[in-house]
């Protein structure tokens, strides 16, 4: 039996930043990951995702480069291996990084399963640990729907891994997991079909936004096919084929299932502590992470967003209540900014027009849809979007929402507007940079 002040389980964003916190704070910390350290975001999500991102957009760059005078340039084919294998190895040395500043930080890394035994101990590699405190921070996985024949799609941790890419891609689901690949796939030059129940792709996000989202991924290559929900897979000479509710038939070599994640908490002995996840198969806590006895959780098997600055704030938070005596520190869900690194990127902070009409009634709104200067030349008629709403009474502005080249970059200093309470007027009295994207947050009327 080995003792410590706090048994983090899971090495994602969440329990890596609580553990190294917790001990820099002089807790003694052991952290169990039975993967590669870094979690969903390093190893299959937000980074290999954003990197193959990137990847993508040189195609659109270089079918616009002869309209800039370029006379070679020339989009694909993509070189699928070779992007895969330096991916990995840049995964592997974040993987690396990750390692040596737990070391530095004196955490003690078990790369093992952890489970909780009892109200206080966890076992790891057959070694029972006693732990003051508990740290659940074991995250969320690809959900595919329970339809007949769903296991011959793919989730999108397979999508990091694939030995070639497929020829014909149908990808079900419209949130920002599916649009982001639709986006990448259309971008390597697969022949790409979106297929979600809607008749807009992500819900919850502003409707002009949703609005230009479809039309600019059109315009990128990715064909819709909206209003029908998947009713079962079969395969046929090595094609999949999806029916849809209507009856109609998809025939693809790659079926993503982008449709939702679930909380990973199977098999970590939740039971042993008397924990029992909510109906959706979430964690509730209170305001300093806590599940229940001494067990405590963050990240996303907590139904706040699933993004991973907010599992990093939630560890924050829990450590510097737990172990930096203060008692005032709360997590803030207000205006979180964020970012589908769909192509384009669509960016939003704070409300949409629908939830500040709905939460004050009458409210300004304020919206430029134009060409930026680099579509300029190409001719190919993409837009951009950028939104503004204000509260009629004051000015504040609720919602910032952009759909274009670099959203996310420009969101985040918008994000911090909406935090210190900006009002319409204090974005008018900014001096523009210009000619951006950016400074249409600044010159709306
Ligand atoms: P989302 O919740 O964003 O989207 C799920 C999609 O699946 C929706 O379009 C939903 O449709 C559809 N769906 C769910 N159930 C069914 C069904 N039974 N039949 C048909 N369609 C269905 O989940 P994702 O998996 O895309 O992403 C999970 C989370 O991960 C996100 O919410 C986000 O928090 C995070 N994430 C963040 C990223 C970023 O920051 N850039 C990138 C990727 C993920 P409907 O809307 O109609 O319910």
């Amino acid at each position: 039996m080995q003792n410590c002040d706090l048994f983090v389980i899971g090495g994602g964003s969440g329990g890596v930043r609580a553990a190294r916190l917790a001990a820099e704070s002089g807790a003694q910390v052991v952290l169990a990951e039975s993967k590669n350290l870094g979690g969903t975001c390093v190893n299959v999500g937000c980074v290999p995702k954003k990197l193959f991102v990137y990847a993508a957009d040189f195609s659109e760059a270089a079918q616009d480069a002869p309209a800039f005078g370029w006379t070679q340039a020339q989009a694909g084919p993509l070189d699928w291996p070779k992007l895969r294998e330096n991916k990995n190895r840049e995964i592997a040395r974040l993987n690396g990084v990750y390692q040596n500043n737990l070391k530095k930080a004196g955490v003690e890394v078990v790369s093992a399963h952890a489970r909780i035994s009892g109200p206080n101990t966890v076992v790891a590699n057959d070694r029972e640990y006693r732990a003051e405190r508990i740290l659940v921070a074991v995250g969320a996985s690809p959900a595919r729907l329970n339809i007949p024949g769903a296991e011959l799609g793919v989730v999108s941790d397979d999508m990091f891994h694939l030995e070639s890419l497929p020829r014909r891609a149908v990808v079900m689901g419209g949130g920002y997991i599916a649009t982001e690949f639709a986006g990448i796939l259309a971008g390597f030059g697969v022949d790409t079909t979106l297929c979600f129940r809607a008749d807009l792709p992500l819900r919850g996000f502003d409707d002009d936004l949703r609005k230009l989202a479809s039309g600019e991924a059109e315009k990128r290559g990715v064909k819709l096919k909206t209003g029908h929900s998947p009713t079962r897979v079969t395969e046929s000479d090595g094609m999949r084929i999806l029916e849809l509710s209507n009856g109609e038939k998809l025939e693809a070599d790659l079926i993503l299932f982008a449709t939702g994640r679930r909380p990973a908490l199977e098999g970590i002995g939740l039971e042993n502590a008397d924990i029992t996840p909510n109906a959706r198969g979430f964690l509730e806590v209170d305001d300093s992470f806590l599940v229940g006895g001494n067990v405590f959780a963050v990240g996303d098997i907590l139904q706040t967003p699933a993004l991973t600055p907010v599992a990093i704030a939630e560890a924050m938070v829990f450590v510097a209540r737990a172990f930096g005596g203060d008692a005032e520190a709360r997590m803030d869900y207000e205006n979180i900014p964020t970012a589908i690194f769909c192509r384009p990127n669509m960016a939003s902070a704070g409300m949409t027009e629908a939830q500040a009409r709905e939460r004050f009634g009458d409210v300004d709104v304020y919206r430029a849809e134009f060409t930026a200067l680099k579509d300029s030349l190409p001719g190919k008629n993409k837009r951009t979007l950028v939104k503004l709403i204000a509260a009629k009474e004051d000015g504040r502005i609720l919602g910032a929402h952009i759909a274009g080249a670099n959203a996310g970059e420009i969101i985040q200093g918008v994000g911090i507007a909406l935090k210190m309470g900006a009002t319409k007027r204090d974005f008018d009295s900014v001096v523009g940079v210009h000619p951006t994207t950016a400074e249409e947050f600044v010159t709306l009327r």
